[in-house]
């Protein structure tokens, strides 16, 4: 029997769906997945098929106007799996749908490019003799001739641009019966034209075919499970996703990569298309709209079986999928800051099992999360403790800045140890990175008179005093003020502004003082905007134009320049005084990660970090890159503490601009959420954030910890349904939450 009844989403409804009866004219083509017309109070709304039914329990229903044109945008796996993410993250349902489906192919409109295509007639068979009179009489149209003799098909607009021949000239040799011209599909190809050469793959190190083998065994059972691939850095663990990936491709399924979206470089992309070629696709932020179509499209159609991507890469329609990579699986780049908050981590392995395909999760200094599902028996764990080529691990000295400013008398920005370590650098033709995770020059503009210190009004935060442009930036709504020569206090306004606190810009200029003949450049936000590209600075990098490469953490991760063999830390301590109880994970991470980025050539490397809390266990840990011990530290805190990953944590933050407004309605929310739930869970709050106020907006919160989200979760979500946010008050609801400011 065909259903006669159709279930739809559309963007408008709030976390519903409706009911549309499927009209005997439509009935067979109106299936899950495909988008279709309905009336919707007094308008028209587009909407997805969510369900069939043979019949509804609401009488009256509207008949669905029509079916747009199109392949269905989703399965039914799919569709559970944006239903699971709506339920887990307690978010609206038809953002999980958004989230699953692509602007470019969700919105009203999309479709392929078509344009005027010329390609050889079927059975032209122009003669010699042809062919020289039309060389006499028409160079342009010989020239065009010949041009797709050698292409087959060519666009008339590219065939014009090459050979001069114009739209008429191509319409008589069409006329001739030569050519045909009709509109063609032409693929906007974000990889352009570029060819990359193919590769083979290398004979793997020991540990890394042992980690190969855990993965096919995770893949070739009936329901696979997940890989946990630990390995440090420069130890080849794309190789092994890469022979993983070539061995689902030789099973006849897909895969897909996810790589943080920092990480997908020209590199990155080379090093897949050269092992798999034209199958390979690639969807990340940078793409047009028509670019991340076409490719979706591709894979969707099947021509593309491995997609490279950052996060939203995951929900790529590969079918049938037979592994799902996530490289680097530590990153919080991998969870989205709206609705549905979701980590692309762990929605990966919700999708491995629903799909039954395999996943592997790789990273140098794993979540603390994985690495105890993977203690936990949970998750297979694989281990690369070596570095490819026999290169050793650079050594990692700690600078206990402490002692250098009392032996200096007075805090100083780089050490003499580090100094010595950058000259020698110099002197032997070698790459120096410097590491610094704020940007700016200086980090307070502050009044030595009466202790004014220049703050955003419409943030929580200090201004950062940018030396470039003369003025103070604030690093949260990007507001510019003039930098003050007096005082702001106006019953002070004394002279001598001060300026302290480290950003990149002061260590780029202590550096370029010190060693006045180096090359230096600066790599953060701030420099990677118009002028100088992301990919343009590390291109001269690694051509060996720059001596000296000073940056934020956008240089500490995945990058691999053979001829660095030095790497300082300017300030450890950074990220420890976050006020988060992941201060020390960051941190670790963020050492091992940069530390990394020395020695992956054949000179061993060398890594100083300059601290004032030298004896800290994420310093001390990252000294022998000693993620166990590490771990073992740190995860007896977070029980004792009952925080993640021991107890699931989620957040729950409401902002406006009445400050009143927004206390009173976190307050009323979290009293009346309590009363509804199980005693083991907490609720602590609500609070002013940490980031009290950011663009104007006063921001308080609240957190639920649990022994599981399902303890409260639910809860949580008749609560959001049910609770009637006053206005100008908006919430926003992050399960497994990263960051708590
Ligand atoms: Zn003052
Ligand atoms: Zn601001």
């Amino acid at each position: 029997m065909t259903p006669a009844v159709a279930r739809i989403i559309t963007d408008l409804t709030l976390d519903r769906e409706f009911d549309y009866r499927i009209p005997e004219a439509l009935r067979g083509q109106v299936e899950i997945g495909r988008t279709v017309r309905v009336p919707f109070g007094r308008r028209r709304a587009r909407g997805f098929v969510t369900g069939l039914a043979e019949e509804s329990d609401y009488p009256d229903l509207k008949d669905i106007e029509a079916v747009v044109e199109g392949p269905a945008l989703f399965d039914k796996t799919m569709l559970k799996l944006a239903r699971w993410m709506a339920d887990y993250y307690a978010a609206p349902f038809e953002s999980a749908i958004a989230a699953i489906l692509p602007a470019a192919v969700r919105r009203e409109g999309a479709r392929f490019k078509r344009q005027l295509a010329a390609r050889i007639a079927e059975g032209a068979e122009p003669t010699g003799v042809d062919e020289a009179v039309l060389a006499k009489r028409s160079p342009k149209q010989a020239a065009a001739w010949a041009r797709l003799k050698e292409l087959g098909e060519c666009t008339a607009a590219a065939l014009g641009e090459e050979t001069g021949v114009s739209l008429a000239g191509l319409r008589s040799l069409a006329k001739k019966g030569w050519i045909a011209l009709e509109p063609g599909v032409v693929r906007r190809n974000p990889h352009g034209h570029v060819a990359v050469l193919p590769t083979t793959a290398p004979p793997l190190m020991e540990e890394q075919t042992t980690a190969l083998e855990a993965v096919r065994r995770e893949m070739d059972e009936e329901n696979p499970g997940v890989v946990l691939l630990h390995g440090v850095t420069g130890s080849g663990k794309t190789e092994v996703y890469l022979a993983a990936i070539q061995a689902a491709l030789d099973a006849g399924k897909g895969a897909i990569a996810l790589v943080p979206e920092i990480a997908l470089t020209p590199q990155t992309m080379e090093r897949f298309r050269g092992r798999f070629g034209e199958t390979v696709a690639v969807l990340h932020s940078h793409l047009s709209d028509g670019e991340r179509h076409d490719e979706w499209r591709r894979i969707a159609a099947g021509e593309a079986r491995v997609v490279v991507g950052a996060r939203s890469a995951l929900f790529a329609p590969v079918r049938p999928l037979g592994l799902v990579a996530v490289d680097e699986e530590h990153e919080p780049a991998y969870k989205q800051d709206e609705a549905p908050r979701y980590n692309a981590r762990d929605v990966a392995v919700m999708r491995g099992k629903m799909e039954g395909c395999a996943v592997v999760l790789g990273s140098a200094t794993p979540s603390l999360e994985s690495y105890r599902n993977a203690r936990e028996g949970k998750y297979r764990l694989a281990v690369l403790t070596r570095r490819v080529d026999r290169r050793t691990m650079p050594e990692v000295r700690v600078v206990d800045m402490r002692i250098e400013s009392e032996k200096e008398g007075g805090a100083r920005l780089l050490s003499k140890d580090l100094i010595e370590a950058v000259r020698l650098r110099l002197s032997q033709g070698e790459q120096t990175m410097l590491f610094l995770n704020r940007r700016g020059y200086a980090t307070t503009v502050m009044c030595p008179a009466c202790g004014h210190v220049e703050t955003c009004e419409h943030c929580s935060v200090k201004m950062t005093y940018h030396k470039n442009t003369d003025l103070m930036l604030c690093h949260v709504c990007g507001e510019v003020r003039r930098t003050p020569a007096r005082c702001g206090n106006p019953k002070c306004g004394a002279p001598n502004i001060k300026m302290s606190g480290v950003g990149t810009q002061r260590v780029e200029a202590a550096v370029r003082r010190m060693f006045p003949q180096a090359r230096v450049q600066r790599m953060d936000s701030d420099t990677t905007g118009a002028k100088h590209s992301h990919a343009e600075i590390l291109g001269r990098f690694r051509r060996g134009d720059i001596d000296i490469l000073v940056g934020t953490q956008m240089i500490a991760k995945g990058l691999d320049f053979p001829n660095v063999t030095l790497v300082g830390v300017i300030l450890a301590d950074l990220s420890l005084q976050m006020p988060d109880f992941r201060a020390a994970e960051r941190t670790f991470q963020l050492l091992t990660q940069v530390a990394g980025r020395a020695g992956r050539g054949d000179v061993p490397g060398e890594v100083l970090v300059q601290t004032y809390t030298p004896f800290h266990p994420a310093v001390q840990s990252s000294r022998h890159a000693d993620y166990a011990t590490f771990f073992d530290q740190e995860i007896e805190m977070r029980q004792v503490m009952r925080y993640p990953p021991c107890e699931r944590l989620t957040t729950v933050l409401f902002k406006g601009r009445d400050e009143a407004a927004v206390n009173a309605c976190a307050k009323e929310f979290a009293e009346r959420l309590a009363r509804d739930l199980p005693e083991d869970v907490r609720l602590k709050g609500p609070a002013p954030a940490p980031l009290e106020k950011a663009k104007g907006y006063y921001r308080v919160q609240f957190m639920l910890l649990g022994r599981t989200t399902a303890r409260y979760v639910p809860a949580l979500r008749r609560m959001t349904k049910a609770f009637k946010l006053p206005r100008g008050v908006s919430i926003a609801v992050n399960v497994d939450a990263l960051s708590l400011m």
